[in-house]
């Protein structure tokens, strides 16, 4: 398997609810894979949709050889993008909520009305907004699942602790805190 690196908290008791190791997925990781052939007591966790690619990804890795496979790993190491999706299995398409736009497609959308309406918001607003690289919105559901995503995305553990990577997080938390208490006052 290619060495991609995953959320490593396997090992750790949580309190909360364990999340499916897939990028940016949201969804309880109810079902255990193992992470290689030589190691069947380490797991990863997914979602039923996650698993089911994963294992078919496996069963596609395994009937590959040299270059071939060399390929394959390589452009596995993409997995952990923002944009990461398995092409067949499971949901056919990502929600809005699960795509960010990385490669600014979509920029031209931010010189619309919205782009006026966030424009008249005050400064630290517009800050929170902007690390949360979602269009502003009431709904704190949606918030917070981007909050999760963003969580998960940048977690230390994903980043062998690295310090850029806590430093974004110190960032999410407090604009979350932010956008929850405006939304939750409002
Ligand atoms: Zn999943």
């Amino acid at each position: 398997m290619p060495d991609i690196s995953f959320a490593n908290d396997s090992a750790k008791p949580k309190a909360e609810l364990r999340l499916c190791d897939a990028a940016d997925c949201c969804e309880e990781g109810a079902f255990p894979a193992p992470k290689s052939r030589d190691n069947i007591r380490d797991y990863h966790y997914f979602c039923l949709d996650h698993v089911r690619a994963y294992n078919k990804q496996w069963n596609y890795f395994s009937g590959l050889g040299g270059a071939a496979l060399e390929k394959a790993i390589r452009d596995a190491s993409t997995w952990e993008r923002p944009s990461w999706k398995f092409g067949t299995g499971g949901k056919t398409a990502p929600s809005p909520d699960d795509f960010t736009d990385v490669f600014g497609f979509f920029e031209e959308e931010t010189a619309s009305p919205q782009a006026a309406r966030t424009a008249q918001l005050p400064a630290e607003e517009r800050a929170a907004w902007a690390v949360f690289a979602i269009d502003p919105t009431e709904d704190i559901k949606a918030v917070t699942k981007r909050y999760k995503q963003l969580v998960k995305q940048h977690h230390p553990d994903r980043h062998h602790g690295d310090q850029a990577a806590e430093e974004k997080l110190k960032e999410i938390n407090l604009a979350y805190s932010y956008l929850r208490t405006k939304l939750v006052s409002s």
